[in-house]
């Protein structure tokens, strides 16, 4: 098994199989993210209501990552209200970027944790990212904006 198999764990595979929340979401906030070095594109569709993330999908294509960190990321976050949504990605942050307090966090982020082994692989960091970056500007009022990891 390659190094970059290892990182296709289970959770992965399933995920990426059997994309959770994916499709459209009509009269929702929307924002486009791609990631060129991989060729990774995600549309993320949220519902807000009193700052809280009451609906959230997503639609895409890329790699197995990328699909399955959107997938995950749309059933961490759905009912989560807007900061609570941004430290469990400043969390998954710290974990995929091997930051410090990363270990710790590592506890603190569910299903998330089967993506952590992205952190031997920066440019898989991205892919890992994306979703959740264009998550973040929709949440920062930043609905519309085509995000790109480059
Ligand atoms: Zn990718």
């Amino acid at each position: 098994m390659s190094e970059l198999d290892e990182l296709y764990q289970e959770v992965i595979l399933d995920h990426n199989r059997n994309p959770r929340n994916f499709g459209r979401l009509e009269d929702a906030q929307e924002s486009e993210g791609f990631n060129p070095l991989c060729g990774d594109r995600i549309s993320v569709f949220v519902k807000v209501e009193d700052d809280r993330v009451v609906d959230v999908r997503f639609e895409g294509r890329g790699c197995a990552i990328s699909q399955a960190s959107a997938s995950v990321m749309t059933t961490m976050t759905k009912g989560k209200t807007v900061e609570e949504v941004q430290k469990l990605f400043n969390l998954f942050q710290q974990v995929v970027t091997d930051s410090e307090g990363g270990e710790e966090a590592m506890e603190e982020i569910g299903e998330l944790a089967a993506l952590a082994g992205v952190r031997e692989f920066p440019t898989r960091v991205k892919c890992a990212t994306l979703a959740w970056h264009t998550l973040g500007s929709i949440l920062e009022g930043q609905a519309g904006t085509a995000v790109s990891t480059e």
